[in-house]
């Protein structure tokens, strides 16, 4: 009979459920880590990642992922690429629903992350990590001396844009409404700033460029009138929103009012036995190295409430 039982089950493999992998592995427990759709989450979608400490020179995205993994599994983690469909928290032990079966832990890590919201035009998602972008602060750099658009009209992409101005030449904030959903405050400083310029009614309907060129130009749409046309830029930086990857949870821990696990006393989720990490508990850092730090902080937390219950 194949295991269906561990002590420490974690749901998530990018750097926070990883990082919780290794350090449970190490504390013996021997952990089964779900992959999910997007194994290596989100950083897997990025090229260059020069933030993270440890690398000075920087280091591949995927490739950074791929050696997390095999850390994990060097000391002990399995790892499966199973989807989590669903979960029974009246245990412990606690019950875990993959597209291929049941599993229980007698603690569960949830490190499920968050995707960064999409537009929905192919080109996108063709040419992310080419050009195309969902994070000023990991890819900014790359673009010193472009020309760049951010989209979206909230604070993020107020803060992505100021932020980006470090770098590019010119960056132009691209809203599909006349009016800012940012603060006041946010909106002043990026209209302040002169190397901002803003298209408002417009949304961009293509990315032009191929991964080889990166990104040529964008194709936009004016929502008052309907008209198309074609403007050179060199990247593309989406700011309009992340959502938790929450859903498989369907209410059995408790959630903000953005559906991000609310945490408590650490990793500590309103469900004992169940602990959260990295992006799925975190709209405000988002960062690989707090992902990982935070993922840290889970595995410790699950080993003393093992500990505490005579595993
Ligand atoms: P947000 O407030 O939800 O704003 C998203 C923006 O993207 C909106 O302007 C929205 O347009 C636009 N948008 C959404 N879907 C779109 C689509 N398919 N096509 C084109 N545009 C689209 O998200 P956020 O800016 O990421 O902020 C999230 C939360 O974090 C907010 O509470 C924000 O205050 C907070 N935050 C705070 C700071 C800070 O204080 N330093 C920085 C960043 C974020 P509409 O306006 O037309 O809906």
């Amino acid at each position: 009979m194949p295991q269906t039982h561990y002590k420490v089950i974690i749901i998530g493999s990018g750097p926070a459920g990883l990082t919780a992998a290794i350090y449970a592995a190490r504390a013996d427990l021997a952990p089964l880590v779900f992959e999910g759709e997007q194994p290596g989450g989100q950083l897997t979608i990025t090229t260059e990642v020069e933030n993270f400490p440890g690398f000075p020179t920087g280091i591949l995205g995927p490739e950074l992922m791929n050696n997390l993994r095999e850390q994990a599994q060097r000391f002990g983690s399995t790892i499966r690429s199973l989807r989590v469909i669903g979960v029974d928290f009246s245990g412990p032990p606690h019950k875990v629903v993959t597209d291929r079966g049941e599993f229980t832990g007698d603690a569960v890590i949830i490190a499920s992350g968050a995707r960064a919201l999409l537009l929905g035009v192919e080109s996108e998602t063709r040419m992310m990590g080419h050009g195309v972008s969902a994070c000023a602060t990991c890819d900014g750099f790359f673009f010193r001396g472009k020309k760049i658009a951010v989209v979206g009209g909230g604070d993020s992409a107020m803060e992505e844009g100021t932020f980006l101005t470090k770098f590019a030449d010119k960056v132009t904030i691209i809203h599909r409404r006349d009016q800012f959903r940012a603060s006041k405050i946010m909106q002043k400083k990026a209209k302040e700033n002169p190397k901002i310029e803003f298209l408002l009614n417009t949304t961009v309907t293509e990315v032009v460029g191929s991964p080889d060129t990166g990104v040529r130009a964008l194709r936009i749409k004016n929502t008052a009138d309907g008209s198309e046309r074609e403007i050179p830029f060199e990247g593309l930086f989406l700011a309009i929103g992340h959502v938790p990857n929450t859903g498989f949870l369907n209410g059995k821990v408790k959630l903000d009012e953005k559906g991000y696990v609310i945490t408590h006393d650490g990793t500590k989720t309103s469900v004992e036995g169940v602990f959260a990490c990295g992006d799925v508990q975190d709209h405000v850092y988002r960062q690989a190295v707090t992902a990982a730090g935070s993922g840290c902080m889970a595995a410790i937390d699950a080993e003393r409430y093992l500990e505490s219950r005579g595993h």
